[in-house]
């Protein structure tokens, strides 16, 4: 038996992150099955932040969620497997370096609404074994204060909804980083947020995956917060990966058809930015 639970987890050489052959299918609603990730493989370095793009309905959110454990009811996985440090991440769940969930689009909604934000951090610090009682609730302040909420105190005996969208998404960033995990896995972190929170959460998010050595796999669909952040780009397409490369190449020189259609409108998009703020043409 492999040895799991806080203080047993076998950690071993990179890539940190590796994902092969997923597979995810939910009932069609006439007997069969619909796959929607099919065969997707993908890795993620010490350090290195990944970015998994594609249009809306491509399936990134179903393969984050798969990658976590948390696919969504009726769906299942029906193949591939997750390693995290080369262990088997259904083995390492709960311990120190696991996988780790950041941020759904709405962090508001994400976060339980019925527990203090103190109470939630201090929770996932027990949980994982990392401290207990006073040194948990130090230790939850003084994540919130990793995350750059320059006033802890009060944040951490706030409720969810008394956080204004940054706040929340740097409190789930906190959460995150509670487990000490190796890996965070962000789907859609910023898109609910006005420009210059997002500047701000992406300079966060880099800056704590660079501090600490974590690999990111960042889910979004939006090129531009993909050109600031990410290494490496893994590109989407009905369940598939169709194209992956560094982030400048794919951006410069998309191959496959839905890349090009990715990139064209995201200029189409910077155009009419350009023209509303009186720049170009
Ligand atoms: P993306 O995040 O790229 O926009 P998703 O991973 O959310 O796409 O969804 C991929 C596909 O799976 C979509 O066609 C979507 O309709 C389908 N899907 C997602 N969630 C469910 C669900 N709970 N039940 C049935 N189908 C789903
Ligand atoms: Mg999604």
């Amino acid at each position: 038996m492999t040895p799991s639970g806080p203080g047993f987890c076998v950690m071993a050489a990179e890539p940190l992150l590796e994902v092969d052959d997923l597979g995810v299918a939910f009932p069609d609603g006439s007997g069969g099955r619909r796959v929607v990730v099919d065969g997707v493989s993908l890795t993620v370095g010490a350090g290195e932040r990944v970015g998994l793009v594609g249009e809306s309905g491509s399936g990134k959110s179903l393969t984050a969620l798969a990658i976590l454990g948390l696919t969504p009811e009726p769906g299942e996985i029906g193949t591939g497997r997750v390693m995290v440090d080369g262990v088997e991440s259904s083995e390492i769940a709960g311990c120190r370096g696991g996988v780790v969930g950041l941020v759904l689009q709405e962090a508001g909604s994400a976060l339980n609404p019925v527990y203090s934000i103190g109470y939630q951090l201090v929770e996932t610090i027990e949980t994982h074994g990392i401290a207990r009682g006073e040194a948990a609730r130090l230790r939850a302040l003084e994540l919130l204060g990793e995350v750059a909420l320059e006033d802890p105190e009060p944040i951490y005996g706030a409720y969810p909804h008394q956080l204004s969208g940054g706040q929340a998404q740097r409190v789930m960033l906190a959460l995150a980083l509670a487990g000490e995990p190796r890996v965070i896995v962000a789907d859609e972190p910023t898109t609910a947020l006005d420009l210059v929170t997002q500047a701000q959460i992406l300079e966060l998010l880099g800056r704590i995956t660079d501090e600490r050595n974590l690999g990111l796999l960042l889910v979004s669909h939006d090129l531009a917060v993909i050109a600031q952040l990410v290494h490496r780009v893994v590109v989407m397409h009905e369940g598939r990966i169709v194209e992956e490369g560094r982030t400048a190449e794919v951006l410069q020189n998309p191959e496959h058809p839905s890349t090009r259609a990715l990139v064209a409108a995201a200029a189409r998009m910077r155009g009419l930015h350009d023209s509303a703020n009186g720049g170009v043409e």
